[in-house]
């Protein structure tokens, strides 16, 4: 599997782009801003869409994306997410008042956009591709993702706190080869309440952790990106935590 990083902030503002990781050539995992930077053709080859949550910077593209490669698709765009997210973008993105709802245009039978429901531990078959949605701990319901090529896996924690079943799900797996793990805020900003991670709740998690990985660090504050690298490196050093940039390309 490649895994290119389309989008990796929490915001925008100049060359950031928020959260779009393209898996092979038909996989997003979410739909950030990131997805945004594909070109027609990259789209029209995109027939899955994992949603970690619905927050707009995982979720905001996906009604343009449907728009953008409708003349080409010959069938629905497949979005992936837990039943709380579906019923989150039913009521308030695919509802006719802020773009055509294309989870029933042009019809009902043949939409732009077909959810899917996903529950946590239930993995998805993509071929020989195994796709598992993991528990985390956000401000509203989220699921991070465990991509399985077979050979190796890579995992990415989505938005979420620290989150005791995450690391769990983590130990749990063989042959875990690459953790991308959310950092967004600098400790002092920081709280389990906030539902985001800083470094000091990053160590707690990694505390925990029995695996070898490498680790990958994710969804940086905008302009504090800088400030809470440092802090994460300060705490986190054994690990050799590295930030994740986008344009970056994983096979495993
Ligand atoms: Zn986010
Ligand atoms: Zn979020």
């Amino acid at each position: 599997m490649q895994l290119t990083v389309l989008g990796c902030s929490a915001g925008i503002g100049g060359a950031r782009r928020t959260t779009s990781l393209l898996l092979d050539e038909d996989i997003l995992i979410d739909a950030g801003s990131g997805a945004g930077d594909l070109s027609l053709e990259q789209m029209a080859r995109v027939d899955h869409v994992f949603l970690t949550h619905a927050h707009l910077d995982h979720s905001g593209f996906l009604p343009l994306l449907a728009d953008a490669t409708a003349f080409i698709r010959k069938r629905p765009l497949l979005a992936y997410a837990l039943d709380e997210t579906i019923a989150a973008l039913k009521a308030h993105m695919f509802n006719g008042a802020l773009w055509p709802d294309y989870t029933v245009k042009p019809s009902i039978e043949d939409p732009y956009v077909r959810f899917v429901r996903i529950k946590h531990g239930v993995p998805v078959m993509l071929g020989e591709r195994r796709i598992v949605p993991l528990p985390v701990c956000h401000s509203i319901p989220a699921a991070g993702y465990c991509m399985d090529s077979g050979n190796a896996r890579f995992a990415f924690s989505a938005d979420t706190t620290h989150c005791d079943a995450f690391w769990d799900a983590l130990n749990e797996m063989d042959n875990l080869r690459y953790l991308m793990v959310e950092v967004t805020l600098r400790n002092a900003d920081a709280s389990e309440a906030s539902g985001h991670m800083s470094a000091k709740l990053l160590a707690k998690g990694l505390d925990r952790l029995t695996k070898n990985v490498e680790l990958f660090i994710t969804h940086l504050e905008p302009g504090k990106e800088e400030l809470v690298m440092d802090e994460v490196l300060e705490v986190c050093n054994s690990f050799s935590p590295v930030r994740l940039h986008q344009g970056q390309r994983f096979v495993f």
